[in-house]
């Protein structure tokens, strides 16, 4: 192999519960609207309507259990959600295999810059600087499918301090898990690697420095994260 003309970056990889393995990561997609409720309280109509996606960066992902407050913000939003990880992928996905593609699952959070969110929003812009800076999605261990099935109901809830804030069940997705790995293989060759937030339930808003975040869902035990 060619050697590198500057240091590689570093590559990242999220730990797996219960072993010293890690688990490399490719592309992450985020689903937007995902539970009617959140729809709503963003004000939009909760109708099933296509979804559609974003992106984060890998190195986005943040398993050290700390968020640091990012700058240029003073509207910083919690958003739990359920992470799909690929350990295989393809084009043109059939709904009936499309769950024998998902290594596994963690509890994560898609951290966003709600204000600057909402001036792109307004002017038809991309939402990247409102959601794909800096350790802007903190995310827990990863359980394997083998071990913790395919949760497809229960509760996926948030608190802030010790009070609950979001209290949603996954089976108030409008788009099920494998309804959205259909969907992108359809627009994207999804590979190994590649992490899908799946959207998030009701209850957002904002955190400040020095909140403990306590992200839990069914099977997946619970995930401390720390605003620092
Ligand atoms: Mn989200």
């Amino acid at each position: 192999m060619a050697e590198h003309v500057i240091a590689p970056p570093p590559h990242m990889a999220l730990p797996v519960i219960g072993t010293d393995a890690a688990f490399p990561v490719r592309r992450v997609y985020c689903i937007g609207r995902n539970y009617a409720a959140h729809a709503v309280e963003m004000g939009h109509d909760p109708d099933r309507e296509a979804p559609f996606f974003f992106q984060k960066n890998p190195d986005n992902l943040d398993p050290s259990g700390e968020f640091p407050y990012p700058p240029k913000s003073a509207d910083v939003h919690h958003e739990v959600e359920l992470a799909v990880l690929l350990g295989s992928g393809g084009r043109d996905i059939a709904i009936g295999g499309a769950l024998s593609h998902v290594y596994g699952y963690a509890l994560a959070l898609d951290m966003t810059r709600r204000d600057l969110q909402g001036e792109q929003k307004k002017l038809g812009r991309p939402w990247e600087i409102g959601k794909a800076f800096e350790r802007s999605a903190p995310i827990g261990p990863v359980h394997p499918a083998t071990a913790v099935g395919h949760p497809e109901r229960g509760a996926i809830r948030l608190a802030v301090n010790g009070e609950i804030r979001q209290d949603g069940d996954l089976g108030q997705m409008i788009w099920k898990v494998p309804e959205m790995i259909v969907y992108l293989s359809e627009y994207f060759e999804l590979a190994a690697g590649d992490v899908i937030l799946s959207g998030t339930p009701a209850g957002v808003g904002p955190v400040t420095p020095g909140d403990v975040l306590e992200l839990s869902a069914v099977a997946l035990g619970s995930f401390t994260v720390r605003v620092v």
